[in-house]
């Protein structure tokens, strides 16, 4: 009995390692078309294009004052040869996703059509300041904030774009939100996050960067009444980006910027198509190689394991 009873556990184990044995021959079988699956998914990373733009319609987002956005459809309509659309649109300079030219708040300085192309286009710094701005809807990013990611990530380059994610750009568009206020009329009781002016010079005296952006609807945050921030990068010939979107998708470097901004004659800013290329080797593809393989296997012989009942 006692004899029957330690064979049946012998046969038991036996059983057992076989098909555990049989598992992990079938890891070997899938791996390549993992590593397939793996290398297709992050050729398509690696392309990857980030739409930093709010869409421009009536829900756009201006600072009081402005007029409201317009969009009227002029033709919509089958000719006897072709189907025909036209449209009128009628936009300030300073809505939504834009860009603030250095007259903006600085007399003589670049207006729009006078910022040297070369400006438009730079290796791209997210600094993220989300935790920060949700405890002080206030916040200032600090050159202790840019000291510490420079810690991490290394010098910000000559010629960079640098933006600020503090998670606003999810409130986009609506604008008590955005302004974070119950009356979105009145600019004394804006409570939204920005850069505070020390962090600007120092961005473009000591990394000569060529552009300073942020997710918020003003590089000065929401209280500035001097606007500081405005002056000190107008100064410098610096212009800045408002109301970027979608930050959330980008890593802290490694990707570039093209700042598509309208090339407005006599501009003080403009309406701008702001897209942002991931390189090839940014730290999130290379996160994406590094677990993503693994984790599937791992996952694949969890599952096996569990669906056999083995343990
Ligand atoms: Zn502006």
């Amino acid at each position: 009995m006692i004899q029957e009873l330690k064979l049946g556990a012998v046969f038991a184990l036996r059983n057992k390692l076989l098909l555990l044995s049989e598992m992990v021959l079938w890891q070997v079988y899938v791996f390549p078309f993992l590593v397939l699956f793996d290398w297709l998914t992050l050729t398509e990373c690696a392309k990857a294009v980030v739409d930093l733009t709010h869409g421009q319609d009536v829900s756009t987002v201006y600072w009081p004052g402005n007029v409201d956005f317009n969009f009227t459809i002029t033709t919509r309509e089958q000719t006897q040869y072709y189907w025909y659309e036209s449209n009128w649109f009628g936009t300030a300079e300073h809505g939504g996703t834009h860009l603030d030219s250095p007259c903006h708040f600085q007399k003589g300085k670049w207006r729009t059509h006078q910022i040297p192309p070369s400006r438009l286009i730079g290796p791209g710094i997210v600094i993220n300041v989300t935790s920060q701005a949700a405890n002080n809807a206030d916040y200032k990013l600090s050159i202790s904030d840019l000291e510490s990611w420079e810690e991490m990530h290394g010098r910000i380059p000559e010629g960079a774009i640098v933006l600020m994610h503090s998670d606003w750009g999810v409130r986009y568009p609506n604008r008590s939100l955005v302004f974070n206020t119950n009356e979105p009329e009145k600019p004394s009781t804006f409570h939204f996050p920005g850069f505070h002016e020390d962090a600007a010079s120092w961005l473009v005296t000591r990394r000569r960067v060529s552009i300073v952006g942020v997710d918020t609807p003003s590089v000065d945050h929401g209280q500035s009444i001097e606007f500081l921030v405005h002056q000190v990068l107008g100064q410098h010939n610096v212009p800045d980006l408002e109301n970027v979107a979608n930050l959330r998708q980008l890593p802290a470097k490694g990707f570039t910027v093209f700042v598509g901004v309208i090339k407005l004659v006599g501009g003080s800013g403009g309406p701008a198509r702001i897209l942002a290329v991931v390189d090839d080797d940014s730290e999130p593809s290379r996160g994406y190689v590094c677990l993503g393989v693994p984790a599937l296997l791992i996952a694949e012989l969890l599952f096996h394991i569990v669906h056999h009942n083995l343990f």
